[in-house]
């Protein structure tokens, strides 16, 4: 069933789990989701980067699969399909296109565009029924093959984003997207905390949730944290089953080839690795 993500959030922050975003790239990624956040009868979150928007030929062709496998699945699950770290011009076309929520990710402008932005894309949202997020404190990753360490949100800054109507928020806590090297401190809790207690109990939003310790993951949780956003990690499991699949030779076997045989080993991956996370993050059953 698609919904904005605004109930399943605050659903999440009064019981003390979190949702997971999981990024979607194609109708396997989506298919394999969907059906284990129904069988887990999870609440879920499925996200679109601006790059996966394009690759799937844009948002429209996005959400028209979303919503026509919703209902032939027989989805009854509350299901978000969420923009991901979308530019003022993505938000913009996602609201047009059918989407439920979106994020918008000012966080590399200067704090007074970021609150100018972010202030007509809540009005827009919520004119429409859908869901929005922001980001302050950019969230390190890898670019260029530099991995950055990921930044620490200003409270004062999160506390004036949160205060313009957003329904949820991405604050950097050391946290970063992609693999997590091998020197990485940890998240900042002192930080998370500074942050949850200057934002009026909103659910934050975790990114980069890939190589994160499960106990740091759980105690991120118990400070405030409501979403966690997945996406290298179903890339990895995808990958990996791939690989064995062709290192082993079926897809020369039989009729092997077939695309429904040779993506299905990955498939099978994601949904291992969404189970695992709806485990962890405690969302189970919680539909
Ligand atoms: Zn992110």
């Amino acid at each position: 069933m698609l919904v904005n993500a605004t109930n399943m959030l605050l659903k999440a922050r009064d019981g003390h789990y979190a949702v997971g975003q999981f990024n979607i790239n194609n109708l396997e990624w989506t298919k394999s989701i969907l059906l284990t956040a129904q069988e887990m009868n999870s609440p879920v979150i499925l996200g679109v980067s601006e790059g996966a928007g394009k690759y799937m030929t844009g948002f429209k062709t996005v959400a028209a699969m979303v919503k026509a496998m919703d209902e032939s699945l027989g989805i009854t699950v509350p299901v978000a399909l969420h923009l991901d770290h979308g530019t003022y011009e993505g938000a913009k076309a996602c609201v047009a296109a059918g989407f439920t929520s979106i994020m918008f990710d000012g966080s590399h402008y200067g704090i007074d565009e970021n609150v100018a932005k972010t202030t007509e894309l809540v009005a827009l949202a919520h004119d429409h029924g859908l869901s929005i997020e922001a980001e302050v404190g950019s969230i390190g990753g890898e670019e260029d093959g530099v991995i950055g360490m990921g930044e620490v949100a200003d409270p004062a800054e999160c506390a004036k984003i949160a205060s313009l109507g957003i329904d949820f928020l991405a604050a950097g806590i050391g946290n970063i997207h992609g693999k997590y090297p091998a020197n990485w401190k940890g998240l900042d809790f002192d930080a998370l905390d500074k942050i949850h207690n200057a934002t009026d109990n909103i659910p934050l939003v975790l990114h980069g949730g890939t190589g994160i310790p499960d106990e740091m993951i759980k105690k991120a949780i118990s400070l405030g944290v409501s979403k966690i956003n997945v996406n290298t990690e179903c890339q990895l499991s995808f990958a990996d089953a791939t690989r064995k699949y062709i290192e082993a030779g079926k897809d020369l076997e039989g009729k092997g080839f077939d695309p429904r045989k040779l993506l299905a080993p990955g498939a099978e991956a994601i949904k291992a690795t969404v189970r695992e996370k709806i485990e962890l993050f405690g969302s189970a059953n919680k539909a």
